[in-house]
């Protein structure tokens, strides 16, 4: 089995009687991988003839009294955060780990309430986790990793990401939460043989506050070397007397509580053979009650059996060689800090932060951002904050503090945060995390068509994770000449191992516009216009979508006015490659209604774009606010085209056109047996946008129509669907 789900309830946790009813798929999950991974069954028979023939050679009733070799085994803690509760701080994380290293080691002072029959099957594992003080790279580090993502509360093996080499140490991560693949899950483990077959997953994922609840870790590790739940290698503790393959923990039904007579249950007495008492060892860490407090010899043996084992290259832990290479034996470095900060805006009375991550607001808006130091890697002595555009420069500042400021000139905000620690000097971070948009908004008329960076500059852009997934200018392609647009990068280019984890799903990236002043037209319509053009390399529907929002408040709140997805957004369906647009019949006109509520003189609007893991390119370009459908809007600008709008109609429609300087028009609808239904002959006023309404009595019946139009010497042809 590779992968194990390890349900630790917190109700159980906290009253010790309540049963933990959590599910989760493990043997679907199992079976589901071995049918993927073949090999997984190779390692698997390889590992346990190894540990077969390791406990052949091992004397169990001597093995507890003997001083057997000790292994040392180098550990790195991954924190995936979103400066949430999950940002574990380094003291936390050096505690909690010097805490399995004490279990694994059987100085757990908790033995002493392992109840009688158990005493003298207490094992020592007599193996010592060490933080590494010696990163991949060769850099000196206290073992620990930080990564903002939003993969925390979505958690699972995408989440894994900044794996060390496996072979060399064992991964921890902590995350927010599971997503839902894993749900009732607090943390899980990979086998040997799954570690050895997808390497960059093998180690530990757990939910951050199962960092030092009871033996949660422990209980992983336990996997790590093999080591199965003491009812068996599934996640259903409490249905059939089970075994785990170890002699000397008795069969049991697992147990989610901790009462007597769960302690004392005898239910799948007798067994054989006698070699360990009939009680069921509740206290077992491989047990779910909650009280756990021990391994038995046999399981130590196991652990220490699998250790040694070449399976998963487990036995190049504690190898010297690795040990000097990962500094698993040095005392743990006195580093200098890693300066980081994060930054909320506003706050709610009752303290809470407001869930939207938006750091965009006006010049003078009185809504306040919060920063607080989230320095790590030291201890932090002392912080100095400065900042730019027009805000107040604390003079000195609370380092566990939060620093409020606001801003009165427009512009990217520069924040600076210099952290001293503790005997190892200062460093600095600067960061452009705010966005303080002009108050003076762009007149009525306003259009955008992204023909330069500079262009491009004046729309801010949020890429909030940092990451390769984000709208960026694109000088290429464009509608409807190839003169730049905007692209949203959602193609996924990484590749090997590098494509194993940080899945763009629960990604999400902003683009905004200045303030437009909307207050001056009086058409009962008003649109944003623009044209999109999207492909996939999912072939199924793609899940991709992009939401429209506007501000009236100066970007304090925002309201979704429109989502666009399915085919509306991804209009070119499946590409392999990666996607550019080079026609233009390629982009799709979007018209969003713009409610009357937001017709402001400083009303703005954000574009977010939402990827998968399937996503290919996107590309946004000539936007426009107008009265006018956009592709009307775009027959205004262009003479020489001719639409029917709508087409296909329920009702009637409307013939678009531009008069040029001979101004004589003539058109005739026909049927499709040639029959004229309506024919018109006029003289319009020259270079003039006309729009000829046809009402839906002009057609008898539903159909297709030919309407035809001649104007300044030239004839089109188009075909009308009336349903
Ligand atoms: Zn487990």
């Amino acid at each position: 089995m590779k992968k194990v789900f390890c349900l630790l309830a917190a109700a159980a946790l906290t009253s010790g009687q309540v049963k933990a009813q959590l599910q989760c798929g493990t043997d679907q999950v199992y079976q589901q991988q071995k049918k993927d991974n073949p090999q997984i069954g190779i390692y698997e028979a390889e590992l346990n003839a190894a540990i077969k023939d390791a406990l052949s050679k091992t004397d169990i009733s001597k093995f507890a009294k003997t001083t057997a070799t000790t292994y040392d085994v180098p550990i790195v803690v991954h924190v995936v955060h979103d400066y949430g509760n999950e940002y574990l701080l380094d003291n936390d994380i050096f505690q909690a780990a010097k805490y399995w290293d004490t279990v694994y080691n059987k100085q757990n002072a908790d033995t002493a309430d392992v109840i009688t029959p158990f005493k003298k099957y207490i094992g020592n594992p007599q193996i010592h986790l060490h933080l590494a003080t010696i990163d991949p790279s060769g850099n000196p580090t206290k073992g620990i990793t930080h990564r903002q993502s939003y993969l925390t509360v979505n958690g699972g093996d995408q989440a894994k990401m900044d794996d060390w080499d496996n072979t060399k140490y064992i991964n921890i991560w902590f995350i927010n939460k599971f997503s839902a693949a894993h749900t009732g899950a607090a943390a899980y483990a990979y086998y040997p043989s799954s570690g050895a077959t997808m390497p960059y997953y093998d180690g530990v994922i757990g939910i951050y506050s199962y960092m030092s609840t009871d033996k949660a870790i422990p209980h992983e590790i336990g996997h790590v070397l093999n080591l199965q739940h003491t009812w068996g290698d599934n996640n259903n503790p409490g249905v059939v007397c089970g075994d785990d393959l170890v002699s000397d923990t008795p069969p049991t039904y697992g147990h989610t509580s901790c009462l007597v007579a769960d302690l004392y249950d005898t239910r799948c007495a007798p067994h054989t053979p006698a070699i360990c008492p009939d009680t069921a060892n509740t206290q077992n860490i491989m047990d779910y009650s909650y009280c756990s407090k021990m391994f038995t010899i046999g399981q130590a043996d196991r652990m220490r059996a699998a250790l040694i084992a070449t399976v998963a290259s487990r036995n190049n832990l504690y190898s010297t060689s690795n040990l000097v290479a990962t500094g698993a034996l040095q005392a743990r470095p006195d580093l200098a800090p890693i300066p980081d900060f994060s930054v909320e805006k506003g706050m709610y009375s009752w303290g809470g932060r407001l869930a939207e991550r938006s750091f965009f607001i006006c010049q003078n808006s009185t809504t306040n951002f919060v920063f607080r130091n989230r320095s790590w890697n030291d201890t932090i002595t002392d912080v100095a904050w400065t900042f730019s555009n027009g805000a107040t420069n604390p003079t000195s500042t609370d380092i566990g503090g939060n620093v409020t400021n606001s801003f009165t000139t427009p512009g990217w905000v520069t924040v600076t945060l210099q952290a001293t620690g503790n005997n190892s000097g200062s460093t600095t971070i600067s960061r452009q995390p705010i966005y303080v948009a002009s108050t003076t908004p762009e007149a009525a008329g306003y259009a955008q068509y992204f023909s330069s960076t500079a262009d491009f500059a004046k729309w801010p852009m949020f890429n909030y994770y940092n990451n390769n997934f984000k709208w960026e200018y694109f000088g290429t392609a464009g509608y409807p000449n190839n003169d730049g647009c905007v692209r949203y990068r959602g193609y996924d280019y990484r590749t090997g191992n590098d494509a194993k984890s940080g899945t763009p799903i629960g990604d999400y990236d902003d683009i905004y516009t200045p303030a437009l002043d909307l207050s001056s037209y009086t058409s009962s319509t008003l649109n944003l216009g623009f044209y999109t053009s999207g492909s996939t390399r999912s072939t199924s529907t793609p899940g991709d979508s992009m939401q429209i929002f506007t501000s009236i408040d100066c970007g304090n709140t925002w309201v979704r006015i429109a989502t666009l997805s399915g085919t509306q957004l991804i209009n070119n369906g499946s590409r392999s490659a990666e996607y550019t647009p080079t026609s233009t019949s390629e982009w799709l006109g979007q018209t969003i209604s713009i409610p009357a509520t937001y017709r402001t003189d400083k009303s703005f609007f954000r574009f977010r774009y939402w990827p998968t893991d399937k996503s290919n390119d996107f590309f946004f370009d000539k936007f426009a606010v107008s009265p006018w459908t956009t592709e009307i809007a775009e027959l205004k600008d262009n003479p020489n085209l001719v639409k029917l709008s709508p087409n296909p109609t329920t009702g009637g429609t409307q013939l678009c056109f531009t008069t040029g300087t001979d101004a004589n028009v003539s058109y005739t609808i026909r049927d499709i047996t040639g029959k004229v239904v309506f024919e018109h002959n006029a003289q319009y006023p020259t270079n003039t946008f006309i729009q000829e309404n046809i009402a839906r009595s002009t057609f008898a019946n539903a159909g297709m129509y030919i309407v035809t139009l001649t104007l300044s010497q030239q004839t089109v042809t188009q075909k009308l669907i009336v349903q």
